[in-house]
């Protein structure tokens, strides 16, 4: 039987704030935005009822005219918090389905229970689906999402397994180059009451793809827009975003030499940004009028470098983007891998050849092995023979055997070999070749 090894929840849940906080945080954001234009709308009809009691203003010339202005005014502001509110539903949705899939874990004992295994199941398919979408592949994400919303449970692993085979299919080469939804004959489009949509945070990812793919094209337009709707948050994480954006939109007018337009845009956009301890770069920056964009004088010909300067520009809202949502920089996908194979790494992993462990993920060379170079060994407080040949752990019941040249392997793998060669043993490492009574049993301490 099974061994019952305990549930550590508290660990599992170590990983998952992100989880939670992605749709957190929007449905917040969403509020926000809710109570900012109630508020202003409000006011402003409050202010202008008043005026027409009054008798004041541009409607007191033809007051039913103002009204019917009002009542229009008051129906769009219905209009806009219906929006807003069927927006607010469906974060609130997806933080209701995250936290009751959290919830569940709590009714699981042993990490050998059924139950534990379809959650786990579960778990796997949204961590392959954040890697997904944060490596930009939103069509995979999407087919992924909403595809394995339609099959039972019974049928849950094929359904990764196709859904991987056919997103690799659908975008065999690159990241996705498109954010707009694809026609709906590729791409089902995803159900609001869909089991692993409600994991998936493609609204986020879609906006994000979107001004990434607009600071590719050179325009900072979006991700400026993107800084003025998140003035407040970034001013509190001291991004310099918006001022590399503007600096950046200046560098390109000084590039085509419009020298007054570049002029005006500084005194309008980057003045401002003196007081806030980019002065030498604003000095350094005003410098370009003089330079032009052929000059080999630094550090003006690195100012005019422009794919290292918008490959830093987009990196750059990647990483405010995420700090904003409390996601962390890494996958939950790479950061389970590696604390997996940190936990397993040893001081043999990743030797030479003769070295690795045939049944060591670390030892994998090309895949693992470069994953885990740069990571920590695990602590092993217990150390254990793992023979060269089968992999197999030595132990009482089958204790290491040392060849006369004192290359030790497991007494099961020897006899193994030994029965496929009329009872002698070829060593794989030094290729002699020894009877089996000639090798000596060892005793482990
Ligand atoms: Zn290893």
């Amino acid at each position: 039987m099974a061994e019952k090894i305990k549930l550590s929840v508290d660990g599992i849940l170590a990983l998952e704030s992100s989880f939670i906080k992605v749709p957190y945080e929007q449905l917040k954001k969403a509020n926000r935005k809710a109570q900012k234009f109630t508020e202003k709308e409000l006011s402003n009809l409050a202010s202008g009822v008043a005026d027409l009691a009054k008798g004041k203003g541009s409607g007191a010339k033809d007051p039913v005219k103002a009204l019917d202005a009002m009542i229009e005014r008051m129906n769009k502001l219905k209009r806009k918090l219906d929006e807003l509110k069927a927006e607010e539903t469906m974060y609130a949705g997806k933080l209701a389905a995250r936290l009751s899939h959290l919830q569940d874990l709590a009714h699981i004992r042993t990490l050998t229970a059924p139950e534990f295994a379809a959650w786990a199941h579960l778990r796997l398919q949204r961590v392959l689906l954040d890697y997904l979408m944060r490596q930009g592949f939103l069509t995979s994400a999407k087919l992924l999402a909403t595809g394995s919303s339609s099959h039972s449970a019974s049928d849950a692993s094929g359904s990764v397994m196709n859904l991987a085979a056919a997103s690799a299919a659908a975008e065999p080469m690159a990241v996705d180059t498109d954010p707009t939804p694809a026609p709906a004959s590729q791409v089902p489009a995803p159900h609001p009451v869909a089991g692993l949509v409600q994991f998936a945070d493609l609204e986020f990812f879609t906006h994000q793809r979107r001004i990434e793919r607009a600071l590719e094209r050179h325009s900072c337009t979006e991700a400026l827009a993107w800084c003025h709707d998140n003035k407040v948050a970034l001013k509190k994480l001291k991004s310099h975003l918006e001022f590399n954006l503007r600096l950046q939109e200046f560098i390109e007018l000084a590039r085509t030499r419009q020298l007054v337009p570049a002029l005006e845009y500084a005194k309008t956009h980057l003045v401002a940004f003196a007081d806030l301890g980019h002065t030498r770069a604003i000095q350094q920056a005003m410098a370009l009028m003089a330079f032009p964009p052929t000059t080999t004088c630094e550090p003006y010909r690195t100012l005019y470098d422009s794919d290292r300067r918008w490959t830093a520009l987009a990196a750059q809202f990647r990483a405010d983007n995420f700090a904003l949502h409390c996601l962390p920089p890494l996958s939950a996908l790479e950061a389970t891998l590696q604390a997996g194979l940190a936990a397993l790494k040893t001081a043999q992993c990743g030797g030479k050849h003769e070295d690795r462990s045939i049944n060591c993920p670390v030892c994998v060379p090309d895949t693992f092995a470069v994953l885990a170079e740069k990571l920590p060994l695990g602590h092993h407080v217990n150390s254990c023979y793992v023979c060269r040949i089968s992999g197999e752990i030595m132990d009482e019941d089958n204790p290491p055997l040392v060849t006369p040249e004192g290359y030790v392997y497991s007494r099961k793998a020897v006899h193994e070999m030994a029965a496929k060669n009329n009872g002698f043993f070829r060593c794989p490492r030094t290729h002699s070749i020894f009877k089996v009574a000639q090798m000596k049993k060892m005793f482990l301490t």
